[in-house]
């Protein structure tokens, strides 16, 4: 169930079991995916495990913006402060707690939101009579020979598969040519880098060229099964 498309009457009598909360963030994704890539990809493995869950689950309207300074040099990049992330997010689920949904999954698509939504998640546990626990889609499967990088072979797989639509296919070939394979710059085993254009001139790593909708298709049905274990867990705890 969809909570933006359900009326209040209809939540009211509806038991729920979970809420799910997908969080996004509105980045570059380099020159052939879409800078809304996180939330398309967040918002797809929540809906896939609320359909698939043997609970009752509903999807709320994702956040599409999180924490990504990182990328703030490349155009359409929107960001906004760890603290005022946190603030937004600890907010609106707990208000979920005043109509009885008191368990919440934050099913996150961005690395850079990690923190901050691990944070919340414990600080909402801790402080209010809710079980909130948070989940990265591509943090919590084993993607095998395919690494993660940033709009790369991960990332462009899930798309062909979950919104083809958004891909632009003609410049795949472009946005290998031109990653790289590491995420950051390293000295001294650490990453001394602050923003993406520093080791990414076009805002990719690992090589989309790699990308099929196959292994998409197996990555993120790998991601809703384990979602659907998390709802289990918070279903019941
Ligand atoms: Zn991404």
């Amino acid at each position: 169930m969809e909570l933006a498309r359900a009326t209040w009457t209809a939540i009211e009598d509806q038991k729920v079991d979970v809420v799910l909360f997908p969080i996004g963030s509105t980045e570059q994704h380099g020159p052939h995916a879409p800078l809304g890539t996180d939330a398309y990809l967040a918002e797809t493995v929540a809906t896939r495990a609320a359909e698939q869950t043997d609970v009752t689950a509903v999807v709320a309207p994702g956040l599409p913006i999180g924490v990504s300074p990182e990328h703030r040099s490349f155009a359409g990049t929107i960001w906004v402060s760890a603290s005022a992330f946190r603030t937004f997010v600890t907010e609106a689920v707990a208000s979920l707690e005043a109509h009885g949904f008191d368990r919440v999954v934050l099913v996150n698509g961005h690395g850079g939101n990690m923190p901050a939504v691990r944070e919340v998640a414990e600080n909402l546990t801790r402080s209010h009579s809710m079980q909130c626990v948070s989940f990265t889609w591509f943090d919590a499967i084993d993607t095998g020979d395919v690494r993660m990088g940033h709009a790369g072979p991960v990332e462009t797989s899930a798309l062909l598969a979950a919104r083809p639509d958004v891909v632009d296919c003609d410049r795949i070939a472009e946005a290998g040519e031109a990653s790289v394979d590491r995420w950051g710059t390293w000295i001294g085993g650490t990453n001394v880098a602050v923003d993406t254009e520093e080791f990414a001139p076009n805002g990719v790593v690992g090589d989309p060229r790699l990308a099929d909708a196959n292994t998409g298709e197996q990555l993120l049905a790998a991601a809703a099964e384990r979602l659907c274990e998390v709802i289990d867990y918070v279903a019941s705890s």
